[in-house]
């Protein structure tokens, strides 16, 4: 017979991408049905291990996934590596449709002498930390020098400068992690650097970051009067979030605060600056070549202007003594099967409007289709346009749903022959529950699981 059958569709990733597309495809289809693999007993991606814990509200996305999750037609199973415990091409005969998003798990490397010394590390790496990514509980990062340098400028780069200088009162009341939470409160790190390539008409940052940054307790900013000179006349032409947000800046630099701002950044122990025009070039290490002591930076020369400038390094270096380097200049998305064609160049899965490139029954959505730029709302788009995309798919015959596919039965058989037993939703809200309960002892929204034995076994009880 040439009848429909139940299209069944697999997302995987349950990051924001994951279940926005979900969401997407439950509401304008009747039938379809749709399970979610992901790598983790824990659903959420980023916005449990990347969102900072002092950004209790942007968390709140939780609830509509949670909504999601909770449909008929869905369901989560955690705990299920897709390219190790099961292939795409198997997933693929198993659903209609396979959708990739399982978001940037790498972070850009800087490609220079020394970037694997003690005392360097990823922000991946140390956003996970402070997170309670499983895979970043025993970082232990050395908090035990004055200077802390962030290379780059980004929102990712101003979080984890907050978190850096935050007092320890604002971050206990948070979801962060009980050990880097006593880690950060024995720092001694008293300045934050956050270095960028570019000048300070290019930074990466938002408003809200930058604000919060200049507003910190306890912390005041530096910043050079001299990099921002002539500025005032330009900023009055660019377009309005980079005007404003230049406004701001320009005016942390040049005016010397006044009356309680005043008393209040005297009264600061700590502070922060930005570093423009700069690149890193060599970590330079201690004599005996045991760990990180500072970093040379090479003087950047701006061509062009706007977000177009280029930089091009002059013979001009900079040697800061620092303790601890984190390298923020970006995530990176990482192939995951070798059955699904890879852009090695944009790290990006090549695909048009969400449809991978000469893989039919194949799409992506979120970091590995556009990059790891972008905030929740950007994600949530693009996984609109890929969900649509699958829907036309469907009503044009292009997705061939007149044979009948297995979706989970298959897959569950697979898994068990790999000893792999995945975490339904259920067991996600018991791991979830007893997060809760364990902060509340602590005045803590939630008190994450950081080993992934312990999530499963609660998982299965
Ligand atoms: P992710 O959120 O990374 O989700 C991908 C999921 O796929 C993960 O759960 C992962 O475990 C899973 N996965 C990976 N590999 C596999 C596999 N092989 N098999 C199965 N599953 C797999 N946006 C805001 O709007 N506000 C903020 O305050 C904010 N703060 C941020 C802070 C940081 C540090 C970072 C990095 C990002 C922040 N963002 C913020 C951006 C936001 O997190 C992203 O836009 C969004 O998470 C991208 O969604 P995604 O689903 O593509 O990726």
């Amino acid at each position: 017979s040439t009848a429909a059958h139940q299209p069944k569709v697999c997302i995987v990733g349950s990051g924001p991408a994951g279940f926005y597309t979900a969401q997407h495809l439950l509401k304008n289809h009747q039938s379809l049905q749709v399970d979610i693999y992901e790598k983790l007993p824990v659903p959420f991606g980023l916005v449990r291990f990347g969102v900072a814990p002092d950004h209790p509200e942007v968390k709140n996305v939780i609830n509509t996934f949670t909504q999601t999750a909770h449909h008929e037609r869905c369901s989560f199973y955690g705990n299920v590596t897709v390219g190790s415990d099961i292939t795409v091409d198997l997933l693929k005969r198993a659903y209609h449709a396979v959708i990739l998003s399982y978001g940037a798990e790498g972070n850009r490397s800087l490609g220079i002498p020394g970037e694997g010394l003690p005392g360097v590390y990823s922000a991946k790496d140390f956003v996970g930390w402070y997170n309670g990514l499983p895979e970043n509980k025993s970082l232990e990062p050395d908090l035990s020098s004055e200077t802390a340098v962030i290379l780059g400028q980004g929102n990712v780069a101003l979080d984890v400068a907050r978190i850096l200088l935050s007092p320890v009162e604002l971050l206990k009341k948070t979801d962060i992690t009980e050990s880097s939470l006593e880690a950060i409160a024995a720092s001694k790190i008293q300045r934050v650097l956050i270095v960028g390539r570019r000048g300070p008409l290019q930074v990466a940052c938002t408003i809200k970051e930058l604000r919060e940054m200049i507003k910190l307790p306890g912390s005041k900013p530096q910043l050079d009067p001299a990099d921002f000179e002539g500025l005032k006349d330009v900023i009055e032409d660019l377009p309005r979030p980079r005007k404003r947000l230049s406004e701001l800046l320009l005016k942390a630099a040049m005016e010397k605060p006044v009356g309680k701002e005043a008393e209040r950044q005297a009264a600061a122990s700590r502070c922060w600056g930005f570093k423009f025009l700069r690149s890193p070039v060599e970590i330079l290490a201690k004599a005996n070549g045991a760990r990180a002591v500072g970093i040379r930076l090479a003087v950047n020369r701006l061509e062009g202007s706007g977000d177009s400038a280029r930089v091009t390094p002059t013979e001009g270096r900079e040697d800061v003594n620092c303790g601890l380097i984190i390298n923020s200049i970006g995530y990176q998305s990482l192939p995951i099967d070798p059955a699904v064609p890879f852009d090695y160049k944009q790290a990006v899965i090549p695909n048009t409007m969400g449809r991978v490139n000469q893989a039919p029954g194949l799409y992506c959505s979120g970091w590995v289709k556009r990059g790891p730029t972008g905030v929740i709302a950007t994600t949530m788009n693009d996984s609109f346009d890929t969900a649509r995309s699958v829907l036309q798919d469907l009503e044009s015959g292009q997705l061939d749903t007149t044979s009948a596919k297995p979706g989970y039965v298959f897959v569950k058989a697979v898994l068990e022959q790999q000893g792999v037993s995945p975490v339904s939703f259920t067991g996600w809200e018991k791991i979830d529950a007893a997060e809760i309960m364990k902060g509340k002892e602590a005045g803590k929204p939630r008190e994450k699981l950081l080993d992934v034995a312990e999530m499963l076994k609660l998982a299965r009880a």
